[in-house]
């Protein structure tokens, strides 16, 4: 069982690793082709995601080593991906300022935009889905951590996404407001998860109870 679980937990941390390098590596060769700034950006996110993944990686080899050490080393990776995603949050609330603060510039979205967006909240869905299943199945916090971040990711691709069809059909670009209200979303999830108190109402099903006592 114990086995199960560390062995479950590298094999997620690699799949996160690997999607994030393909995301990347599809999102690289998009924006280059494309010549777009914010595709190829995009991609050095994922790149980012990726270290975190390996992350998850290292941090459960150390915990099966350190077995009385365990709860700590998995509290110490599951800050950790929570600082990756903080740090996200306080990127896009950069980035919609600078957007809001330059109102004139009309936004370029293209076709390899489009193409790029519609591939990475596929992508992004299934594999937030897969981490947060495991992490509640193994009460592993590190894996929900994870799929959170990627969850994070696949709501800013789908908002980017709505606010390019919002643009086409009525000629108003509301990107940067929409990526504002994500980002408040973003920093309760990261400070929720190093700050565990903060979400003591999200009480988890499989967690027993110590008010029921034993019958
Ligand atoms: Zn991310």
């Amino acid at each position: 069982m114990e086995k199960d679980r560390s062995k479950i937990i590298v094999k997620s941390g690699y799949l996160f690793v690997l999607t994030n390098f393909l995301l990347a590596a599809f999102n690289l060769v998009v924006g280059l082709l494309a010549n777009s700034l914010a595709v190829v950006s995009d991609a050095a996110h994922s790149l980012i995601d990726a270290i975190s993944g390996f992350l998850v990686v290292v941090g459960e080899k150390i915990a099966k080593r350190k077995k009385e050490k365990r709860e700590k080393i998995e509290r110490i990776t599951t800050v950790c991906i929570a600082i990756i995603i903080l740090v996200a949050g306080v990127h896009i609330v950069i980035e919609s300022i600078e957007k809001l603060s330059e109102p004139d510039s009309a936004p370029e979205y293209s076709v390899a935009t489009i193409i790029v967006l519609v591939g990475s909240i596929i992508a992004k869905y299934a594999l937030a889905t897969y981490l947060n299943r495991r992490g509640e199945q193994h009460k592993s916090k590190v894996l929900s951590a994870s799929g959170a971040e990627t969850m994070n990711d696949m709501l800013i691709s789908l908002a980017v996404l709505a606010s390019v069809l919002f643009y086409y059909a009525w000629g108003v670009d509301i990107e940067a407001y929409i990526s504002l209200g994500i980002s408040l979303v973003i920093f309760k999830i990261g400070l929720e998860f190093i700050f565990p108190k903060l979400s003591k109402h999200h009480h988890h099903p499989l967690e027993t109870d110590p008010s029921h006592g034993t019958e």
